[in-house]
């Protein structure tokens, strides 16, 4: 640490944070958490400061307190900050000298601040006061209270501890949201509720799609018959677009000799994310991490010819790795998955036309799932990495070309490569704007070297196939995590496991309404009918819980005529579609949208983003 100049006499940064706030957002949250403070010890007045610095999205401070903050204290707190602003108190930086300054704070029980003085300032020490408040800080600061127009104290308090260890004092944190505007904290909070609304575990258990219980153990997914059904189509699609597109299906072994996993160095890199070896009459074997010494083993079971290459290894690979409990989230963070897997083994003059072709099918795969806003990244070489500069020049190069080549804008993420090689990143934006890893294209080096592959090259010697190791959904139990949030559970026709249901007005209408779903049937619709004695209403209510796109009811009306079926049509956003409808067309309708793998129902948007960004500009490949 250097010494710090004479005008800057600590080093300590918002509230005792290392870095001073930077940016017009930091600096504002930053005050906002002053404000926080001065209302706390305003009404608190044993309430010892610990720490504020700003967050993404607003502020927070620590606090050492009797008794924890009930809701009631926290609303009367945001209401005593509301009064501090419209007070407009001067917020003004003091240099006072150390042995006064601990005076200062000790003698209004600020022991923490003490602490942090003594541990972090010069002679003199610099402090910021709000009226009355005052506290020990870097800064810098807004010029008064009056400049903060919009913030939020959250619901709840939670725990943390005096710098952040274990056994020390336990402090009670109060978060808030601060935003510029009303409109943009509006806009915020409406975000956050959405995105409480669209939990894909809340989702899960509501639509009976997957769970994860106490007996299986932790972060191991049981997917439920809906849920199943929805991957079976999401594999479907998947298995077939591969064959089309000029992959090989293989399947792989969940365990296999350590040794494997020695030459590909995974026990020397990966130890940490792999679980013990399994002895097997005196041999170890390992639950797999990844798939691709599997493939490779594959790719080096024949002599391979220049004319037979790429080879395409295709599989949906479950893998398992550690991950520590308090980590895990949901579809999101789990400890076994299944990859959407393929290593694919080309020539060197084969690398660039291999990489657009994967990047292609990328976007077609994520568009047929409704996502077509990304946020790409190319990792570079890294400080440790396999492999020659211009190995990795070359490699880069194609991966950014194939990118400009599509138009597609991207950031340079550098050092980020992986060991073995340099890759493109894309994360998909969801309807709330938010960004999610999914989809990888890796360039390999080191592997085929490790493990010695070969391919007879037209002179006829012996030469090196590099590798792409790439993945488009990445996880199928995070894309689909994913999808639930995406799409709040209300998913496309053609992965709703059920598409609709028949409404029997009356019991009199039971027959009617089997003869309706037996029509759809066999059309190839997934329909049922709801003939329990209940209140038609209930019925449809029902339905529009369980996200079902189509409602059909069908009563005296619709029945009257035998040689003219009619249907009264519903849908779960739309509402009514019109009574009396012919019931062919919605056949033809439903099947047709099906087939296509339509992400919206005619008029109706299935994701409706809530605000955000435009469509992607053009490349632009800045540097993150
Ligand atoms: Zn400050
Ligand atoms: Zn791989």
């Amino acid at each position: 640490m250097s010494s710090p100049p004479a005008e800057l006499p600590d080093n300590t940064g918002p509230s005792g944070e290392s870095n001073p706030a930077d940016s017009e957002i930091e600096i504002y949250r930053h005050s906002s958490a002053h404000l926080l403070a001065a209302a706390v010890t305003e009404l608190y007045p044993d309430a010892q400061c610990g720490i504020g610095p700003p967050t993404d999205d607003g502020f927070f401070y620590d606090f050492l307190v009797q008794e924890p903050f009930t809701p009631e204290d926290l609303r009367a707190i945001e209401k005593r900050m509301a009064h501090i602003v419209k007070q407009n108190r001067p917020i003004e930086r003091k240099l006072i000298p150390k042995v006064e300054a601990l005076d200062l704070f000790a003698k209004k029980g600020q022991t923490l601040k003490c602490e942090l003085i003594r541990d972090k300032a010069g002679d003199l020490v610099q402090c910021y006061t709000m009226g009355d408040f005052i506290d020990f800080c870097l800064g810098p600061h807004l010029p008064s209270t009056g400049r903060i127009k919009a913030f939020k104290v959250r619901e709840s308090a939670s725990q943390s501890y005096w710098k952040g260890k274990e056994g020390n004092p336990s402090m009670q944190r109060i978060y808030g949201y601060a935003f510029f505007t009303k409109e943009e904290l509006d806009q915020h909070l409406h975000r956050l509720e959405e995105a409480k609304r669209r939990d894909h575990r809340k989702l899960g258990r509501e639509l009976d799609l997957f769970s994860i219980a106490d007996e299986t153990g932790a972060g191991l997914i049981l997917w439920h018959p809906k849920g199943g059904f929805i991957r079976k189509q999401i594999e479907d699609f998947w298995r077939d677009e591969h064959l089309k597109g000029g992959y090989d299906l293989v399947f792989s072994p969940h365990i296999a000799k350590i040794d494997l996993w020695n030459t590909s160095g995974h026990t020397q890199y990966y130890k940490a994310n792999m679980y013990s070896p399994i002895d097997i009459e005196g041999v170890e074997y390992q639950l797999k991490p990844m798939n691709c010494p599997f493939h490779i083993t594959i790719y080096k079971s024949k002599l391979r010819s220049y004319r037979e290459l790429p080879f395409r290894y295709a599989e949906l690979g479950t893998v398992y790795r550690f991950e520590r409990s308090g980590v895990l989230h949901g579809l999101m963070r789990v400890r076994g998955f299944t990859q959407d897997d393929a290593h694919i083994f080309c020539r060197a003059d084969q690398l660039g036309g291999e990489i657009l072709r994967v990047l292609d099918f990328v976007t077609m795969v994520l568009r047929a799932f409704g996502f077509e806003r990304y946020d790409i990244y190319v990792s570079t070489k890294p400080a440790d990495a396999s492999g020659t500069d211009p190995q990795w020049e070359v490699a880069t190069a194609a991966l950014k070309e194939a990118l400009e080549t599509r138009r597609l804008a991207y950031a340079v993420d550098p050092g980020e490569g992986t060991f073995y090689g340099p890759k493109i990143d894309i994360k998909i934006k969801d309807s709330l704007d938010r960004a999610w890893q999914c989809s990888t294209i890796q360039v390999d080096f080191h592997n085929p070297a490790r493990f010695d592959l070969e391919y007879i090259a037209e002179d006829g010697k012996a030469q090196q196939p590099v590798m792409i190791h790439r993945a488009l959904l990445g996880s199928l139990e995070r894309f689909f995590g994913v999808l639930i949030e995406h799409y709040a559970g209300a998913f496309p026709l053609w992965l709703a496991p059920v598409q609709a249901v028949v409404i029997p007005v009356a019991e009199a209408h039971h027959e009617y309404a089997r003869n309706v779903a037996d029509k759809m049937k066999s059309a190839g619709i997934r329909v049922h009918v709801d003939d329990r004695p209940e209140k038609m209403q209930y019925k449809i209510r029902e339905a529009q819980v369980q996200k079902v796109p189509y409602m059909f009811v069908v009563g005296k009306t619709e029945s009257a005529d035998p040689k003219v079926e009619l249907v009264s049509a519903r849908h779960r956003h739309a509402g009514d579609l019109g009574s009396a409808t012919s019931l062919s067309d919605w056949i033809a309708k439903i099947a047709r949208f099906s087939s296509e793998r339509a992400v919206s129902e005619g008029e109706v948007p299935m994701a409706p983003r809530s605000g955000g960004t435009g469509p992607q500009p053009v490349v632009s490949g800045g540097v993150r």
